[in-house]
This record gives C-alpha cells, sequence and structure tokens, in this order.
C-alpha cells in the first residue's frame, strides 16, 4: 500500500514532530540539525490562552494554511485524514497548487486580526479538531504550521531560525507543488494566466452564502480537472513519492509562477477597508527569492542558534 512509504510517517526535528516529507525535501543536513525544543510553546497549555486571551480549543489556528497539492494527496491516501480533505474539497476551498484562502476567507481572516473575537472565534482552521485540540492533518500540515512556535526559548536566535526554516521550506512546497503540476499534465502557465484574468472581475471569485471559491472560478482553475480534484492532488502526490529522492534539486530548478495580476486587484480592494501593512502582510509583494538564497539563510542561523548556547565570555 502506497501509505506505507516512509514519507508518510513523520519524523522528529529534535523534539519536535514535523511532516515526513521533510526527510526528502530538505537538504539532507536538516536532519541533523541541532534544535531546542520550545518548551515554553507548551500547545496543550498553552500560555496564551492566559496571556492573550486565546479561545482554550482553537488556540493560535485562526488561520486558513496553505497545505500543497502533494501533501493534499498524501493525506487523501491515509485513512485518517481522507474524510477531512474531501469535505474541504467539497466545500470549494481547493485549487490546483493546493489548499489557498479564497477572497471571503481573506477577507474574514483580515477583519479578525483587527478585530479579534477570542471567545467566539470567527476564523478557524478547518482541519482543527475542537474537541481533543489536535490537528486534524498532523502529518501532512505545511510547514509554516510546523514551524511556527509563539515563544523561543532561546530567543530572537531561535525566532531566527523558525522563520528561516519556515521561509525556506514554504518556498519548497511552492516550488515543488507547481512542479508536480506540470508533471501531471497540466498546463501550469495556462492556469496562471487563466488566475490572472480574474483580475478583471475580482467579484465573480465568490458566491452569496459560501465561503470558498465560486463554482466559475473553480471550473476556470480547475479546468478539465473540475469535479476530480482527488485524482488530481493523488496524482500530485505520486509523482513527489515516485521522485522523493530528488526533490530539493527539483525544487531548486523550478522557477516559481505568481498571479502577481489577480493579487494586486485583491490588494486595490483590500487596502480600502484595512491599513496597508497589514494587507502587505497577507499578501505579499515581489518576486520569490531562491531556494538556495533561503537555504543560506538557514544554515547562518543554524550556526547562530548553536553559538547561542555557548557561555559567554563573562559567564566562564
Ligand atoms: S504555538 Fe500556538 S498553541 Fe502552541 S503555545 Fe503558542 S499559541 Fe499556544
Ligand atoms: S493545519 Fe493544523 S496546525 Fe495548522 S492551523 Fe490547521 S489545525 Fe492548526
Amino acid at each position: 500500500m502506497q501509505s506505507l512509504d516512509p514519507i508518510f510517517q513523520p519524523i522528529k526535528l529534535g523534539l519536535h514532530t514535523v511532516p515526513g516529507v521533510w526527510a526528502y525535501m530538505f537538504p539532507e543536513e536538516v536532519k541533523y540539525f541541532q534544535v531546542d525544543p520550545e518548551i515554553r510553546s507548551s500547545c496543550f497549555n498553552c500560555p496564551q490562552v492566559k496571556d492573550a486571551g486565546f479561545h482554550p480549543s482553537v488556540r493560535c489556528c485562526t488561520v486558513i494554511p496553505r497545505v500543497p497539492n502533494f501533501l493534499m494527496g498524501m493525506a487523501l491516501n491515509s485513512e485518517p485524514t481522507r474524510g477531512l480533505i474531501e469535505s474541504y474539497i467539497a466545500g470549494g476551498h481547493v485549487l490546483p497548487e493546493g489548499s489557498n484562502i479564497s477572497p471571503k476567507q481573506l477577507l474574514a481572516s483580515l477583519s479578525y486580526i483587527v478585530k479579534p473575537d477570542r471567545d467566539n472565534p470567527t476564523v478557524v482552521c478547518p482541519f482543527l479538531n475542537w474537541e481533543n485540540k489536535q490537528c486534524g492533518i498532523y502529518a501532512f500540515r505545511s510547514t509554516v504550521c510546523s514551524t511556527f512556535f509563539c515563544h523561543h526559548d532561546r530567543g530572537e536566535e531561535g525566532g531566527i531560525f523558525w522563520e528561516d526554516l519556515q521561509d525556506l521550506g514554504s518556498q519548497i512546497e511552492a516550488a515543488l507543488s507547481q512542479w508536480a503540476l506540470s508533471e501531471i499534465g497540466f498546463d501550469r502557465e495556462g492556469y496562471f494566466q487563466r488566475f490572472n484574468s480574474l483580475s478583471e472581475k475580482p467579484d465573480s471569485c465568490s458566491e452569496e452564502g459560501k465561503t470558498g471559491w465560486s463554482l466559475s472560478a473553480r471550473q476556470l482553475l480547475w479546468g478539465e480537472w473540475f469535479g476530480r480534484e482527488t485524482e488530481f492532488y493523488k496524482a500530485c502526490a505520486d509523482v513527489i513519492i515516485q521522485n522523493k529522492k530528488d526533490l530539493y534539486k527539483i525544487a531548486s530548478a523550478q522557477s516559481i509562477l505568481q498571479t502577481e495580476a489577480y493579487d494586486e486587484s485583491v490588494r486595490q480592494e483590500l487596502v480600502k477597508t484595512f491599513p496597508k501593512d497589514l494587507v502587505a502582510e497577507a499578501l505579499p509583494d515581489g518576486k520569490p527569492e531562491k531556494i538556495q538564497n533561503l537555504w543560506y539563510s538557514l544554515q547562518l542561523s543554524h550556526r547562530n542558534l548553536q553559538l547561542s548556547r555557548l557561555p559567554k565570555s563573562s559567564e566562564k
């Protein structure tokens, strides 16, 4: 069975559990990084419930994560996670690169950041199990979720290290999800052109009474794969698994396309209501950073993290 492949099994980075794909998508050295346990971010006894009034069941999962197509496909091939992904697909929340925040969800998310109602969170990750407070797609969660800690036991050096790891992992996920599109025979360039054409009619992306993408937007973006999203994601997972030994090399060589025109039209609408900085953070502008440069930054921040463990000269 495909789900017996080791890529389905979470691995450890220090004491932290991360998705099994990490063993393949990062440079080999990452597996041997010396990483401190982030004990102060004790998620099952979340300090932010008391300190910042976070909802005790939801805590910081008040986001709509971007899960790449191949992780969605792996989650569909795994019994405990299949149902969650199938319902998310049925709700119209996903696009060919993976789960993708819809215009309505983005609006709700920014409104929540500006005016959070901690007792009654209006934006909650669809994969969160409120009852046991667990992530429903833990083995397949995105790099952003795997690297987020609200406190860093080793202070600034720890924060920079996790942030650099997050930037590198997110860029690798974006590159691999786009590579997978081409590998399964999906016209990646045509898809991005169609996406950008939505900048001329951004309102057509949403539908009355629904939080996901509109039917017309999904039909346009999925093309001939519309209605076969499950099959599509599984095909993306398959090509990633078949090429697992070369994932970092593949990601480094991949050019990353962006939905610049569409993003700009959304930005122009959002700045009418929300602060410019907030919009810039939610929808960053500019060209994607090269994966090799992000890897270089991560190596430096890892080295600084190691140096921060040495006793200061005054402590000797
Ligand atoms: S990372 Fe999130 S869940 Fe974990 S302690 Fe911090 S706020 Fe709480
Ligand atoms: S994917 Fe998991 S960790 Fe990430 S926000 Fe959702 S429930 Fe939380």
